[in-house]
This record gives C-alpha cells, structure tokens and sequence, in this order.
C-alpha cells in the first residue's frame, strides 16, 4: 500500500495559497533517508554520498541533503554553480558529465570539483581546458560492455550505452594520466538503472573492486576511491518490495572486506551519486481533476499535463495515484488520467482502478521527487509549476515559483513585437 505523505485537508490548505498543479517534497522523508544511507555506509571512512543534482536541482533540497554530510554530483555548468551556490566546494562535487563543452571542465576545475572522464580523449581535452595541466585528483567513467544480469533477472546492457571507457582504454588512460601528474584515482561506474534488488551495488562493488585491484598492478596509479553512481531504484508500482539501505551498505562491505582488503586497499574510499533513490518517494505532483470525459473510454482531465511530469509519456513509466480523501475508497473506476497536451500519450495514467473521481478531487502522483519536475519543458506554450517543501514541523515553504507568461516569453525580448506582448502581460497582471 502506498500511503501519500499529505492528507487531501492539508492540501486544501495549501492550495488556497499556491494553486494546483504544484510539486511537495517531505522534508522528514528527505532527511531520514539521507540519515539510513549515511548509516548503512558507515563502516567505510570515506564514504561520501553525491547527490545527483539533475534529479532534483533545488538548493533548498540540496541544502537539506548537504547538512546530512551529501556531496552533489552535476553534469553541467548550471548544476556546478546551483552546487557551489550552496556552499559545496572542492572534492564535495563531482562532476561526472559526458560529452562535455571546454568551458564546463574549466569551470569545474575552477571550483575545484573531482572531474571523472567518460572517455580517453577527454584526458588531452581537459589538459587543453586548463591551460596545459591536470588536476592533482581524477576519475575515469568504465563500461565493461556485455550486459549487466542479477540473479532476479534485472538486467541492462552496458554494451549499448555511451558512456565510460572499455577495460582497455581505462588501464591506458591511468598511465597516460599518471605520467601527466595525476596522483589521486577514481573509478566511477553506471551499470543499470533504478534497479528494485538490493544486488547491484554489491555486484557492482565487486565488479569494480576486482577491476582497481588489477588497475594498481597494472599502472601503478593510487585508488583513492571506488564511486557506484546512481541507478539504486525505487518501488514505483505497489507491490514491488522496496530497497533495503542496510543491506545494500552491508552487501557492499562484504565485497570490500573479500577483494580490497586483502590486497592492502583498506583504505579506498566509497562513493554513490545517488539521484533517484535520495528524493524519489519524497516528492509528488499534486494536481485537480478538472473534466471528465465519456467516450470510447473514461477519461479524468487534471490541471497539470506532461511538461510537468514527463516519464509516463516518455518511458511509459507507473506512477502511483492516491485519490486524496478517497484512500480507502473502492477502486470501482478504470479511468486514464490524462493532461492538456494536444498529444495522446499525455496521460499520468492508462486503465488505472481509481475510486470514483470528482470534479475537485486532488490527485497525488507518487514518486516524482526525482527526474520528474527536473525534466520539464514548456510544450503547448505550458508553464512550469511550483515547488513546495512541506516543513517537519507542518509548514509549507515554496522553494519556487510558479513560471509566469513573462518568464515564459522573457527570452523574446529582442524581438520585434515585445512591446506589444508586454502590454498584453500587464493587462493581465503578469
Ligand atoms: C543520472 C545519474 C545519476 C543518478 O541516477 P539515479 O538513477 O537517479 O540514481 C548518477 N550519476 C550519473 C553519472 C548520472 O548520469
């Protein structure tokens, strides 16, 4: 049973001063959270948690993760300066991009981020970058090829993505690295994503233990730390059995103390870039039916659409709805739920048993606290929502705005006829 983490009294509250549709994060849920990973990584000394910014680029909720001791891990220019902007600097940023413009490996350097390289010819690029030199600190992005498989039959096929470097290609990249004056390593790895077993990380670990155990013998480079990178999944649908934290810290120990320690590399430290399992389930899309429609199906219009949470349109991915007020109501409906765009496949929801819904009724869209606001856009001339923190203590803060037309139309302002939409916009109060 998924339960939301707002009553439907609370969000009639709220939604007196911010209209629907809005984001609301669960500041309890965020940091408690944080505080299990924290835990189940406590045994090993470095261990360091970087949030993966992309999936949920708000500096208050950074700022949230960062006083429970996170990192942030960013991939563009904008996420260095949101990171640095909250006080992270040096090697409490990772900036592990792909295919990545001059001006963002300067930049990272310049704040002193940890730049992990997704590919060989990255180590002349970022020399180029910085004037002739390297950073004292790196790490380099592997793809072992093939597939990756769990024994739950989870699987992804790192042969087929773009990222990382082959086995190859990474030993060659420490020694040429090494030679340019690169003393502490890194190896950084993304092998499957959102996986629902608390398999990956361990099988991960070991995995990339092995590999840094060789790439010392090898290239005599010094491994400092070993980063696991995103992809720990979350229970999207109601009867998948959630992650267990503990042990997946504890799967991972027993990897390190197996391969690492005997060979004398006790003292590597572990990283994640966790983006999804650290704010996923404590964010939702709260949003108003606002039509409903009889035709060859049923159909329940809601006031926000795809631009504000794009996965089931794009991925076809589930997202739990709770009807608020109706939680245990019977599910006697099939209904899509479906947005404005003048697109089909904008629907939250395709043949979902949902109680009888009403004009009015707020629906709360589980698990979007990661990539979900994060991957809107403005199609259809659609507006950005709200984000809103619901405080530990009860109180809403709006961490953002709602986009206004003028946001929206802001970026016009050289063309000819902006006079003409300005007026417009104060003649409607924007
Ligand atoms: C997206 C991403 C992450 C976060 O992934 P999650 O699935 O949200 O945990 C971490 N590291 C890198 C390099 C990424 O691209």
């Amino acid at each position: 049973m998924k339960k939301a983490f707002v009553t439907k009294a609370q969000v009639e509250e709220i939604s007196k001063k911010y209209p629907t549709p809005f984001y609301l994060y669960d500041e309890k849920g965020i940091v408690n959270n944080a505080r299990d990973v924290y835990k189940a990584f406590s045994w090993n000394k470095g261990f360091k948690e970087y949030f993966a910014v992309k999936a949920t680029p708000n500096p208050i909720l950074m700022k949230l993760l960062q006083n429970e001791g996170c990192g942030f891990d960013c991939s563009s220019i904008t996420e260095l300066m949101l990171s640095k902007s909250v006080g992270a600097c040096g090697s409490n940023i990772m900036f592990s991009s792909n295919d990545t413009p001059t001006e963002e490996f300067a930049y990272a350097d310049k704040i002193g981020a940890i730049i992990n390289l997704d590919d060989i010819t990255h180590i002349e690029f970022v020399e180029e970058a910085l004037g002739g030199r390297l950073p004292e600190t790196m790490s380099c992005r592997f793809n072992p090829g093939g597939v990756f498989q769990m024994s739950n039959g989870i699987m992804d096929n790192p042969g087929d993505s773009k990222y990382g470097m082959t086995r190859q290609q990474i030993s060659e990249a420490f020694k040429i690295m090494k030679s340019k004056g690169v003393k502490n390593f890194g190896i950084h790895a993304f092998l499957a994503s959102n996986t629902v077993t608390n398999e990956y990380y361990p099988q991960l670990a070991g995995q990339l233990f092995e590999l840094a155990v060789e790439l010392e013998k090898e290239t005599g480079a010094d491994v400092k730390f070993i980063n696991l990178s995103g992809g720990v999944g979350i229970p999207y649908k109601p009867d998948q059995e959630e992650n267990d934290i503990y042990a997946i810290g504890e799967g991972v120990r027993e990897q390190y103390e197996k391969i690492l320690t005997p060979n004398g590399m006790g003292d590597v430290a572990i990283f994640t870039e966790m983006g999804r399992f650290m704010m996923g389930p404590y964010g939702a899309l709260v949003t108003k039916a606002i039509h409903e429609k009889h035709i060859y199906k049923e159909y329940i219009g809601v006031d926000a659409c795809a631009v504000n949470l794009m996965r089931p349109a794009m991925y076809g991915s589930y997202h739990h709805i709770t009807v608020l007020g109706k939680e245990d109501a019977p599910l006697e409906c099939t209904y899509d739920v479906t947005g404005s765009l003048c697109e089909n496949n904008d629907k939250f929801a395709i043949d979902r048993q949902l109680p009888k819904i009403d004009m009015g009724d707020y629906l709360f869209i589980h698990d979007a606290g990661a990539h979900g606001f994060a991957m809107g856009y403005n199609y259809n001339g659609k507006l950005w929502s709200a984000e809103l923190l619901l405080k530990e203590d009860g109180s809403v803060q709006q961490i953002r705005r709602a986009e206004s037309p003028r946001d929206y139309f802001a970026t016009l302002d050289c063309v000819e006829g902006f006079d003409k939409l300005d007026e417009i916009m104060t003649e409607e109060g924007f």
